[in-house]
Formats: C-alpha cells, sequence, structure tokens
C-alpha cells in the first residue's frame, strides 16, 4: 500500500513533528487515503505506484520505491502473525536528529572533515526495527548465611560477638516487556545499548506510521531469541533478590533460583534512525533511538588528524566516551 494526498497525489508521510500524516508537496495535513495494489497476484514487489519492481528482500516490510520515490507498505508483512501488536512511532524527525548528532560531535575535531557535512548526514534512514518483547512472572528464592558481629570491651578483656543467620528471601518478581531484537541485520549489541525506551510512547499499530520510513517484519520466532531476555531478567532478578537483604557483616549464598511461572511474548516495531559514514573504505554504522535520541557507534578518526592534535587526544576521547554511551568496536 502507500498513502496518497487527496489533495495533489503526493506520497502523504508520518511527521513525527507533527504527529499526523502530511503531504511534503502541498503541505497537506491528514488530507491522505490509502492506495493498494489493485491486482493482488502482483505479490509483493511491485509498486502501487509505478508498476516498477521493487527489489524486496526477505523481512523487508516498507522502503521507498526506487523508481518513484514513494514509500510503500508490504501488506503481506505486516498483517496476520506479521501484525505488530504495538509501535512507538518516530519521535525525532531527520531533521532532528542531523541536529543532535552535530551537537554531539561537533567537538570532535579530529574526525574526518566531512563527518557531519549535510550530504552524508542526509543519507541516514529511519528503520522501524523489529523486537519480540516479554513479559515474566517470576519466582526468585535465596537461601544463604549471614553473619553480624559485635565487638566490645568489659574491664581487662575485648569481646567479639560473631551471630550466624540463616537468610531467605523468597519474591514473586513481575517484569513486563524485556526487549530483544528480532532483526538479523542489526547488531544484538547495540540494540540492547539503545535501550531503554519510554514505554509510555507505545501505540497500537497503524501502517501510517510505515510511511515515510524502512521497516522489517520480525526475522525469526519469538523463541529463539528469548535466552537474551532471559538472561537480562534472571540477572535482574538476582540483583533485586541481593539489594534486598542489608545490615550483615557478610553474606554467603547457599542457593539461589530463578523461576518462571508465566510467560507471555509480544511483537513490536521500535525507531531507530541508522547513519551509516563511509571512510577510507571503511563503514562506521551510527544508531539513534528515534525515540529518546541516545547515539550508539564508533567514532571515524581520521590518522592525520589524530597526529595534529595529539595533546589534547585524551581529552577529547574523553568527550567522545561521554558522548556517545559506549564505543563499540565495530570496525
Ligand atoms: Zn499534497
Ligand atoms: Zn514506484
Amino acid at each position: 500500500m502507500i498513502f496518497k494526498c487527496t489533495n495533489c497525489g503526493g506520497n502523504a508521510v508520518y511527521s513525527p513533528d507533527k504527529k499526523m500524516m502530511v503531504c511534503p508537496y502541498c503541505g497537506g495535513e491528514d488530507t491522505y487515503k490509502r492506495k493498494d495494489n489493485e491486482n493482488s497476484s502482483y505479490g509483493l514487489s511491485v509498486c502501487p505506484e509505478c508498476g516498477g519492481t521493487i527489489p524486496v528482500e526477505e523481512f523487508d516490510s516498507a522502503m521507498h520505491c526506487p523508481y518513484c520515490d514513494n514509500s510503500v507498505i508490504f501488506n503481506e508483512r505486516i498483517s496476520n502473525e506479521y501484525h505488530p501488536k504495538f509501535i512507538i512511532p518516530f519521535e525525532l524527525s531527520k531533521d532532528k536528529t542531523k541536529d543532535l548528532i552535530r551537537d554531539k560531535f561537533k567537538k570532535l575535531t579530529f574526525a574526518p572533515s566531512d563527518f557531519l557535512s549535510e550530504v552524508r548526514l542526509d543519507s541516514m534512514k529511519g528503520v522501524y526495527v523489529p523486537f519480540w518483547f516479554y513479559d515474566y512472572k517470576t519466582n526468585a528464592v535465596f537461601e544463604g548465611e549471614g553473619t553480624k558481629v559485635r565487638h566490645w570491651t568489659s574491664g581487662n578483656y575485648r569481646y567479639t560477638e560473631t551471630s550466624y543467620y540463616h537468610v531467605v528471601r523468597d519474591m514473586n518478581i513481575p517484569f513486563e516487556k524485556l526487549p530483544a531484537d528480532a532483526s538479523i541485520k542489526m547488531p544484538d549489541q547495540v540494540m540492547d545499548l539503545m535501550e531503554p525506551y519510554d514505554y509510555s510512547k507505545l501505540s497500537e499499530f497503524m501502517p501510517e506510521y510505515l510511511s515515510g520510513f524502512n521497516a522489517e517484519r520480525y526475522n525469526m520466532p519469538a523463541e529463539d531469541i528469548e535466552s537474551r531476555a532471559r538472561s537480562k531478567m534472571e540477572d535482574d532478578a538476582k540483583a533485586i533478590l541481593r539489594s534486598s537483604i542489608s545490615g550483615y557483616s557478610s553474606l554467603v549464598t547457599n542457593s539461589q533460583s530463578v523461576r518462571v511461572l508465566d510467560r507471555k511474548t509480544a511483537y513490536g516495531l521500535m525507531p531507530v534512525w541508522n547513519y551509516v559514514y563511509q571512510y577510507k573504505g571503511q563503514d562506521y554504522p551510527f544508531y539513534v533511538n528515534g525515540e529518546t535520541g541516545k547515539i550508539i557507534g564508533t567514532a571515524p578518526l581520521s590518522k592525520g588528524k589524530v597526529w595534529g592534535y595529539t595533546a589534547t587526544l585524551f581529552v577529547l576521547l574523553e568527550i567522545i566516551a561521554a558522548s556517545i554511551n559506549g564505543i563499540l568496536g565495530l570496525m
């Protein structure tokens, strides 16, 4: 399907700034109608506007037609088992994301000079990344030995009293919407660093949100990537147990267990801006959380410039570390 402006026939797209469908050609707001492929036997890859054959990859659910540039959404990949339960719509427009990147990296004086150029930044793409969300009801149990030590002096004697305690914690801990991305293209480590998302912006899915962006359907079923959500859940449950125990001089763990009583999964789409900077034959991908603006990526270093700035390199490195929330070894 595509969304067409009812005023001028242009391609209506979702505007993160206005939070509605707009026509970039005539400025029409919320003036649109949906146009589907008239002949559904055309299959997935025929543009409903120009009839061109779009080179669709296995998981693509929305992309721009390479011939007419309309934003095309592939019905079959957002319906039935691929219908997302919810979506966080893009909060940050492309322009705002460019400003954000410029602002964060303006002090990066040893980056190649065109790193922040308009042409380069304009190549960034907004992508809805498929995620599985896991809800767990758990029972977490800690069992161990704690000691409390007391010292005092009486007459010529110093006394030490050690009391031993059997420490037990038995808690029911619920977890809601632990995310794991279901896209092969997106590096897991980066997607984990994109967290947290603000779930107050979760919306019921509508295909309109995809207009103007790229999107994928989930690449694998929820079961295949559940171990990622489970290990986050188990780490958190253990941390919650431990933080509920205090006041002991020492604590030894005898056993610790996290049992899942109930589990649910849901499928949703999350917004990510993807900027790939090419430098000396290498790709430096940057990912920006399209809701919160958190940036993850590896800074490109121009060797000539690094040498020119040796004296201030350490200061600059600190600025990068503070700016990009962790430098990943993506090189
Ligand atoms: Zn229009
Ligand atoms: Zn087309």
